[in-house]
């Protein structure tokens, strides 16, 4: 198996091979053809599964091929439980989209707002987040979530054993209804389950 039968277009290709991949890993594999496809879906994979790839390339090929607006709205949200994985995905978001037209920004607390809250005024197609510094800057008005398409919850078990929910739930609250979703996580509890229940669009199940 090749990254060129998945179905990613010549620029993300062009990245991942800049980064010296040259097979995709199993979760890989069997999540960016079906993301492609825009199905929701429901997986479990630990960290070194390669799964940031997993969704950030897939999503990346899908926010540059619906890129309409010059505006930039948040197109993309992807939810982490901590800043450093926050900052890693958007590492990764960055390296991934090197070679297209698209805009990211990462979003976590413990650190001044004001030049998170300047960077969204100029436009991001991708917020990468944790949970209570999103809502932060929402509430000040700093972001707009209407236009979130597609929306990742990366170690969602991690986000609820830290005691997210609540601001999770709030966060599914601010975007459209029609958008698609995308769980990781590295375990099933039945907390993971019910939460997966109320917003995943009959997910594919998908295992690393
Ligand atoms: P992750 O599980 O997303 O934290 O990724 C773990 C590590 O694997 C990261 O350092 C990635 O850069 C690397 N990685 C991801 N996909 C591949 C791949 N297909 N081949 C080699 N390394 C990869």
């Amino acid at each position: 198996m090749s990254f060129t039968s998945l179905g990613l277009s010549a620029p993300l290709l062009k990245a991942v091979s800049k980064k010296g991949y040259t097979t995709p890993s199993p979760i890989q594999e069997k999540a960016i053809p079906l993301i492609l496809e825009r199905k929701d879906i429901l997986a479990s994979a630990q960290t070194g599964t390669g799964k940031t790839a997993g969704f950030t390339l897939p999503m990346l090929q899908i926010l540059a091929e619906g890129q309409t607006l010059r505006k930039r709205p948040v197109r993309a949200l992807v939810l982490t439980p901590t800043r450093e994985l926050a900052a890693q995905v958007y590492e990764d978001v960055k390296d991934y989209g090197v070679f297209l037209d698209l805009k990211a920004n990462v979003i976590f607390g413990g650190v001044n707002a004001t030049r998170q809250i300047r960077s969204l005024q100029q436009g991001v197609d991708i917020v990468v987040a944790t949970p209570g510094r999103l809502l932060d800057l929402h509430n000040q008005k700093a972001l707009s979530l209407a236009n979130v398409e597609i929306l990742v919850l990366d170690e969602a078990d991690r986000m609820l054993d830290m005691g997210f929910l609540r601001d999770i739930r709030k966060i599914l609250a601010l975007m459209p209804v029609k958008r698609q979703n995308l769980l990781f996580s590295a375990t099933f509890s039945k907390e993971i389950k019910q939460l997966a229940n109320t917003f995943l669009h009959h997910p594919v199940l998908v295992e690393a």
